[in-house]
């Protein structure tokens, strides 16, 4: 017999034993009232609990179950014990819930979640942006009433979700989003948004930069081409003609391999998947150096000056260092006329280590300078060819320049002249020289 029989049959025993003496005593009758009397006090006992658990159950608060006593005393506690758990369960699924949101929210992605006729549910905030939405506003709303771009209608309404739907942003033009929508549970849908322009552009200088290759390799393998091709059907080869014609192919040759050795240069510097040497670079003794190879380069056509003003050396790698500064060196002899005058300078400014290249040669007009350092950008394309220029010299620069943490001023004057100032900072210099 389960526990909860004992109780009640104890009472009714300990009762009937009661009455028992009673009828012997005082006869039947009074024995069967008191019996009746004890029961209905019973009946009123359990009535009330009764009356309690249903009072309670108007509104079930966990922490104001019934005590009760007797056989509710159990059933109340047991009911206490099961309202405890599931409010712990409730809590528990309220914070996992609330984690959820905090995540979605902090997704870099926007998401909407949509219900089976497409009306707005939930967007976190970075669907607010991407859309102009708004979480609390814009709930119950229908999607399409929101975004009303036409390719996104089309979208939605087509239901083949398989590829995302390139749009622009309808807050910001510039801005390009990648969206896709994902069906999940009972017909309900995410629509997924990613920002997308900085992968555009990516992808644009990546096409640019193919397209200015090939243009560049195309010149210099016509000209090659078309010499070749002229000696091919001559009948006699004339010294002196044949001789130019090599010259010329010769030429066109050492541009194709200055340009191959500038881009494998850069795509080394760019994949930076060697870390820096830290090499402690003598500056005063490699300015020097490359002061000597400028008079080579200019062939006494221009001043060449030196002014080192600072012992210090700089931590870093020698070959990039060298290669940078020799390009800067070398443009200031290529776009400074004959008869010029080139500053080379090693000076410590205000706690840096400063290196310029001032020359007084044509200079360049304000809005080019922001540009110099793209690949390929030149301000007169002709000009630079003629003087061997691949166009990359001035990005080698920006990119030895970036892994040493130092930067590029460039102050110009057109037709005055222009100065490249590199600036070490200076935790790079070595005060007491390399
Ligand atoms: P390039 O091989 O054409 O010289 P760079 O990247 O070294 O390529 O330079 C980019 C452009 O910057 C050059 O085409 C030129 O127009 C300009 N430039 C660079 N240095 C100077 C300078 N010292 N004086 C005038 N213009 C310069």
């Amino acid at each position: 017999m389960s526990d909860f029989w004992w109780r009640p049959l104890t009472t009714l025993a300990l009762l009937l034993l009661l009455a028992l003496p009673l009828w012997g005593i005082f006869g039947l009758a009074t024995a069967l009232a008191v019996l009746c009397g004890s029961l209905l006090l019973l009946l009123f006992f359990h009535l009330r609990q009764l009356r309690e658990l249903d009072i309670w159950l108007q509104q079930p608060e966990p922490s104001a179950v019934p005590h009760g006593s007797g056989l509710w005393e159990q059933t109340f506690s047991s009911l206490y014990h099961l309202m405890r758990l599931q409010s712990r369960s409730q809590r528990r699924l309220s914070v996992t819930l609330e984690r959820f949101q905090d995540a979605a929210k902090a997704m870099p992605d926007g998401i909407v979640v949509l219900d089976e006729v497409d009306r707005i549910e939930w967007c976190n905030s970075m669907a607010e942006v991407h859309f102009g939405l708004d979480n609390e506003r814009d709930r119950g709303q229908h999607i399409s009433y929101l975004l009303r771009q036409p390719q996104f209608a089309d979208y939605l309404n087509a239901r083949n979700y398989s590829e995302p739907l390139l749009l622009k942003s309808a807050r910001n033009r510039d801005t390009t989003l990648s969206i896709q929508m994902v069906p999940y549970g009972d017909k309900q849908k995410l629509l997924i948004s990613r920002d997308i322009t900085q992968l555009e552009r990516v992808e644009a200088v990546r096409r640019d930069f193919v397209a200015n290759v090939s243009h560049e390799m195309r010149t210099p393998l016509t000209v090659v081409g078309g010499f070749l091709e002229t000696l091919l059907h001559m009948d006699r080869w004339e010294v002196q003609q044949t001789r130019k014609h090599l010259q010329l192919m010769l030429d066109q040759t050492h541009r194709m391999q200055r340009l191959v050795e500038d881009l494998l240069t850069l795509s080394k510097l760019e994949s930076a998947q060697d870390a820096l040497k830290d090499e402690r670079v003598n500056v005063p003794q490699l300015v020097s150096t490359l002061a000597n190879e400028a008079q080579t380069l200019s062939a006494g056509r221009h001043e060449i000056r030196l002014m080192l003003t600072s012992a210090s050396g700089v931590l870093g790698s020698e070959h990039e260092l060298r290669s940078a500064f020799g390009n800067l060196l070398s443009n200031a002899v290529r776009y400074t006329p004959e008869g010029g005058e080139i500053t080379l300078r090693w000076e410590k400014k205000g706690g840096e280590g400063v290196f310029s290249v001032q020359d007084t040669g044509e200079g360049i007009e304000p809005h080019h300078i922001p540009r110099l350092t793209e690949r390929f950008y030149r301000v007169d394309r002709s000009r630079s060819r003629e003087t061997g220029g691949t166009g990359l010299g001035l990005a080698i620069v920006k990119h030895v320049l970036s892994r040493h943490q130092a930067r590029l001023e460039i102050s110009s004057k057109p037709g005055e002249g222009s100065t490249f100032s590199v600036c070490f900072p200076a935790r790079r210099l070595l005060e007491q020289g390399a």
